[in-house]
């Protein structure tokens, strides 16, 4: 569609970012053209609002740039999901595996509850990590998980997969 090409034409491919042997998506091109930025913008915001969503999860910290303008278009709060040690009051925190070692995110546990339904924005789904720690985290506050949205998989890891079984049913959409 056209949409997609020209989310596509503004994505910049790095090779061996941010080590040898990694291909890098740079979304920096995108954020600086605002006829994509708002096409992108507007659909995402779209999605949330069609999967009947309340609140505006993004991932720390292209997720926090895609998020906000999303939550402000569809009308709905923003959580940041921090990696740990950045939020100042009483949190929930969800480690996951890397390929050496492990990370944790972690979110305000009074941000989200009973009568939550939650969307994770972020831009690259990989290898899924991030995207179902999120996932855990929300479900752990209480909240309902109403879908993920990215700006793009990257198909050759098995991300969507493990996403897919986290979201036990909700939907993931890449665009
Ligand atoms: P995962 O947990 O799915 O392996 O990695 C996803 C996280 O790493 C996302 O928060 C995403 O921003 C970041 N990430 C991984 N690879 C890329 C990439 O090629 N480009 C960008 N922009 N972000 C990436």
């Amino acid at each position: 569609t056209d949409i997609k090409e020209l989310l596509l034409s503004r994505i910049r491919d790095v090779q061996d970012y941010p080590e040898p042997g990694v291909l890098f998506k740079d979304i920096t091109p995108l954020l600086a053209d605002p006829a994509a930025f708002t096409a992108l913008t507007d659909t995402l915001a779209e999605l949330c609002v069609r999967n009947g969503a309340t609140k505006i999860v993004g991932l720390e910290a292209r997720g926090f740039i895609l998020g906000a303008p999303v939550a402000i278009r569809a009308g709905l709060g923003f959580i940041p999901v921090r990696k740990a040690g950045k939020l100042p009051g009483a949190t929930l925190t969800q480690s996951y595996d890397l390929e050496y070692g492990s990370a944790e995110i972690e979110v305000h546990a009074e941000d989200l509850g009973a009568d939550d339904r939650v969307m994770v924005i972020d831009d690259v789904l990989a290898t899924g990590g991030t995207a179902e720690a999120a996932v855990h985290l929300i479900r752990r506050a209480g909240a309902e998980v109403a879908g993920c949205a990215v700006l793009m998989e990257l198909g050759f890891l098995p991300g969507r997969g493990r996403l897919e079984s986290a979201l036990q049913g909700a939907p993931l959409d890449a665009l």
